[in-house]
């Protein structure tokens, strides 16, 4: 049987369907994953997304995109297709694509991660023949600990900066893990960047119970032991400098990566991610009891080598012009 998706110059395709998957190119029709911005370009002509996405997408690719949303496990015919968005846990509004042509089922995942946390609808395991997975942390050493823990530790380190009358510095990605802090962080003078208070009134207006947090535009001086939700972008920039006495942090799955850390200069390195981990990964391609896994985005090598010597039929599926989520 012909596959559902292939790989294009444009990005993933469907012909049956006659759609792309996250194209990197201008098309016709993309059906979108979720609002990063490596995953959400601009310049097509229709976009397809969860209804969550929709506000994320406006604000970041203007508010005339020709923009048609569903509801998670709604389904539509595309062409030849029966096409489902399904929730990947990765960050608000983000799916997992279901496609449906002549009894073959196939999945594309998107990002996505296990952990269940309040920020967006959990991971949904689904059954298919096809799985195409992302791969981001595809490597043993990628193991997380649960959210919990990582929020205690951050919390200690904010503790003790506001004991010695310092600011807690914390940079973070603007669309997802800023929103699943403020709302896991304990009581506390928290402030914001404007990115990340765009993004937060998105959650919000999705229903989302984000705390109301003050916005930081540079000019102002928090209260003493503040924390500071900003993009990694503005690190080393003149606002920061203004400041005077702070501690910074990261928290990424790269923190994982010592070398990483140093080369940033850091002073801590927190250790959460948006993806799936190493085991998360091996169990949602189990949980799909797919029979053949095309494998994308990330550590491609790695895992499609793992999965062959377990027996299974897995392939790379190189998508190129996806990266780091920004
Ligand atoms: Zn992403
Ligand atoms: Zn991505």
């Amino acid at each position: 049987m012909a596959p559902l998706v292939e790989r294009r110059p444009e990005g993933l395709y469907c012909p049956a369907g006659d759609f792309y998957i996250d194209p990197w190119r201008p098309v016709e029709r993309a059906v979108i994953t979720h609002a990063h911005a490596d995953h959400a370009r601009g310049g097509h002509q229709h976009y397809l997304s969860h209804v969550d996405a929709a506000q994320m997408l406006k604000t970041r690719l203007g508010g005339a995109i020709s923009l048609q949303t569903l509801n998670y496990g709604e389904v539509i015919k595309l062409g030849g297709v029966q096409l489902s968005l399904h929730p990947a846990g990765h960050v608000l509004g983000s799916s997992q694509i279901r496609m449906v042509h002549q009894g073959q089922v196939w999945v594309v995942s998107g990002d996505y991660k296990i952990e269940a946390e309040p920020s967006c609808q959990a991971f949904e395991p689904l059954r298919c023949d096809v799985f195409v997975t992302e791969s981001t942390f595809a490597l043993p050493i990628y193991c997380w600990e649960p959210q919990s823990m990582v929020i205690e530790q951050i919390s200690a380190w904010w503790q003790a900066n506001a004991a010695k009358g310092i600011y807690s510095v914390l940079y973070t990605y603007s669309l997802g893990k800023a929103q699943r802090l403020a709302m896991a962080l304990p009581d506390g003078p928290v402030w914001v960047h404007p990115a990340v208070d765009a993004i937060h009134a998105c959650y919000r207006n999705a229903g989302r119970k984000i705390p109301l947090m003050p916005c930081w535009r540079g000019e102002q001086k928090p209260p003493a032991g503040s924390l500071l939700l900003v993009p990694p972008a503005i690190a080393d920039s003149s606002a920061l400098s203004r400041l005077a006495g702070y501690e910074d942090a990261s928290v990424s799955g790269w923190m994982r990566l010592r070398g990483i850390r140093k080369r940033r200069a850091l002073d801590r390195g927190f250790v959460m991610s948006d993806h799936a981990d190493w085991q998360g990964l091996l169990w949602a391609i189990r949980q799909t009891g797919a029979q053949k896994i095309f494998v994308t985005h990330g550590q491609v090598d790695v895992l499609v080598r793992y999965l062959c010597e377990q027996g299974l039929d897995a392939a790379p599926l190189q998508a190129l012009g996806w990266g780091e989520d920004v």
